[in-house]
């Protein structure tokens, strides 16, 4: 799309490479924005954006948030982090660093530029939760010293950081709590249980359902999550968040397992796996905050948004 270059904003993405990076980066280069993804290609890879490379619009920087950055943007929205359980548990210490120093260093960088600055934090910061489903006011249980930590704290830490920068330095700041969210792009081995279930139904081996299977998530298609994220970051500036965003669809991991071997037509079996330390029983967002005020519930339903992501699967060289 063509966009007068008096409205035309320059915006920095962390984590731009990842999953949910790249497909908010594709939605801002079609809105007509000018992107910098910023990324150190731990997690992510530089194929989710390749097709953008030598667009006039949209620069890669291999860059490390736990690093000083220097830039003039008008926006940022700051994902850089390991997400999923495997992947965060791999450096837990590397985990927590990114996300502290990484908040850290992009909220100086928009105290200096006085910009807006978005941050994608988690449903992990209720931990295992008490009260069902979460609200943004609930503030969480949270083991801070097992294996989960250093993602959950990390986050919350960040969360903190966003809020007193806006308090003493009056930063423009939009905190989004993502619930999971699942669709093309995820990295196969990421070990999170959409990717597993699917890859494991297309390679004819056992869908690995961890403990007995009745513990609960609610799944969001990426291109509902990132018009979320849109509205969130052109809502007035009052509105902070942070917001939760996510499908209050609410199912067990065998219900998540029958659908996708119906949807594969798989012949594949399921076989019971230990269930992880500090494994979250049930989790689902309420969405009260972000209907009233952005406007916003998800749109593609399960069955829809996993017949998407299945084909993206099938077809990964
Ligand atoms: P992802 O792993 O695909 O993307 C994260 C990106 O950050 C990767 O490209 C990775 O290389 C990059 N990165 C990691 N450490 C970095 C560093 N130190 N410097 C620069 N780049 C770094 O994960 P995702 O699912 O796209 O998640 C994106 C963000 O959304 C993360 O902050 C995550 O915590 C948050 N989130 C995701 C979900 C979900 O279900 N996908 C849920 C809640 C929150
Ligand atoms: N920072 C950055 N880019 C900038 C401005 C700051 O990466 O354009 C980093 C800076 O190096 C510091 C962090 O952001 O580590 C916090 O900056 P702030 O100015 O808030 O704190 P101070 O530098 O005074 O400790
Ligand atoms: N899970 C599973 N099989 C797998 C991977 C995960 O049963 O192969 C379970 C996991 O124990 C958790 C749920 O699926 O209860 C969601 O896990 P994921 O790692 O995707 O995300 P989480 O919400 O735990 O961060």
């Amino acid at each position: 799309m063509a966009r007068l270059y008096e409205s035309r904003k320059r915006i920095l993405v962390t984590g731009g490479a990842g999953f949910l990076g790249s497909h908010l980066i594709d939605r801002l280069i079609e809105q007509g924005h000018e992107v910098i993804c910023a990324d150190n290609l731990l997690t992510g890879a530089k194929r989710n954006v390749e097709h953008l490379h030598n667009h006039p619009r949209f620069e890669f920087l291999r860059h490390d948030v736990c690093n000083p950055l220097k830039i003039e943007v008008d926006e940022i929205y700051n994902l850089a982090c390991p997400a999923s359980p495997v992947h965060y548990q791999h450096n837990p210490v590397l985990t927590t660093k990114t996300s502290v120093m990484g908040a850290l260093n992009m909220l100086g960088l928009a105290k200096r530029l006085r910009c807006r600055i978005f941050q994608a934090s988690t449903s992990e910061v209720y931990g295992d939760p008490e009260v069902h489903p979460q609200r943004e006011d609930y503030w969480g249980h949270v083991n801070p010293i097992g294996a989960r930590a250093c993602y959950d704290e990390g986050k919350r830490c960040a969360e903190t950081l966003f809020f007193d920068y806006r308090r003493a330095h009056g930063v423009d700041i939009k905190v989004a709590r993502i619930f999971n969210t699942y669709g093309p792009r995820m990295h196969p081995r990421d070990g999170r249980v959409v990717s597993n279930f699917i890859m494991q139904a297309l390679a004819g081996e056992d869908l690995t359902i961890y403990g007995d299977g009745s513990q609960t998530r609610s799944f969001c298609y990426c291109d509902d999550l990132v018009e979320g994220f849109l509205r969130l970051m052109e809502s007035e500036p009052g509105m902070t968040g942070p917001v939760n965003l996510g499908n209050p669809g609410e199912f067990t991991m065998t219900e998540l397992a029958r659908l996708v071997l119906k949807l594969t037509g798989s012949r594949s079996k399921v076989t019971h796996l230990p269930l992880p330390e500090d494994d979250p029983r049930q989790r689902k967002p309420d969405i009260a905050l972000a209907k009233t005020k952005l406007g916003w519930e998800p749109k593609v339903p399960l069955a829809e948004g996993l017949a998407r992501t299945i084909d993206y699967f099938r077809h990964l060289g």
